[in-house]
């Protein structure tokens, strides 16, 4: 159904990546407290994947990385706006969701009957968030390290994310400097920590689209706080 990952996930599972086209933001009725989705966010996404979503469950994401592990559909409902980044799951039909605008969303998929899908932002990249994630599956759901499948979504990519001096220390390897400014490369420093697990670059494909250069999706870096959210949803098909 999204083309994006057509390739690289088996028709066993189900990805979607949203645009522009449709603001996805939790819509909030205090600053403390957000919302489930709108029913016409619910409806756009339902004419755009053809998944019932009436239950959908979303997360209210923090920059940390409390990831959950859904093995049940009580658990499931259970995680209805918890603060977390990330989730995983062996269930099949429970479609997984985050919300990114530059941050990038981690799809992860093992053919023991697993998935997961992570919002990495530079915070939980700098707590590894995504390794957690692909500790959890194997340990919980007896994923494969040398199986295992990791895709990363559009985010902001180098070229556009300038940084701080500081993200020397973050991210040594992966701040470079040009122009005379420091740039953060998200996409090589997630790479690298799953290929510091052991993985190979063939477990790995990356989409390769800039959030901030590709005017068909949203970017906080681009759009300020007025920025709309994309949201990535992934699910286990029978
Ligand atoms: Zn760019």
């Amino acid at each position: 159904m999204n083309p994006l990952f057509k390739q690289f996930f088996p028709p066993t599972v189900v990805t979607f990546i949203s645009d522009s086209t449709m603001d996805y933001t939790l819509k909030m009725d205090n600053p403390r407290q957000e919302l489930p989705l709108t029913l016409e966010q619910k409806e756009r996404l339902f004419q755009q994947t053809d998944i019932p979503i009436q239950k959908l469950v979303n997360l209210v994401q923090v920059h940390q990385d409390r990831i959950l592990s859904i093995s049940s559909p009580q658990q499931y409902t259970q995680a209805s706006l918890q603060e977390a980044d990330g989730w995983i799951t062996n269930l099949k039909n429970v479609p997984l969701v985050v919300r990114t605008a530059d941050c990038l969303p981690v799809f992860l998929f093992d053919e023991a009957g697993c998935i997961g899908l992570i919002h990495a932002g530079w915070r939980g990249t700098k707590l590894k968030i995504v390794t957690q994630a692909v500790d959890m599956m194997v340990r919980q759901f007896h994923a494969d390290l040398a199986r295992i499948q990791v895709g990363f979504g559009p985010a902001i990519h180098q070229c556009c994310y300038e940084v701080g001096e500081e993200f020397v220390q973050h991210f040594p390897q992966e701040t470079v400097k040009f122009n005379g400014r420091y740039h953060l490369d998200l996409v090589a420093a997630n790479r690298n920590q799953l290929l510091q697990l052991g993985l190979k670059q063939t477990q790995i494909f990356d989409v390769d689209i800039c959030t901030c250069c590709d005017h068909n999706y949203f970017s906080y870096r681009r759009e300020g706080p007025k920025a709309g959210r994309m949201i990535s949803l992934m699910m286990l098909k029978n």
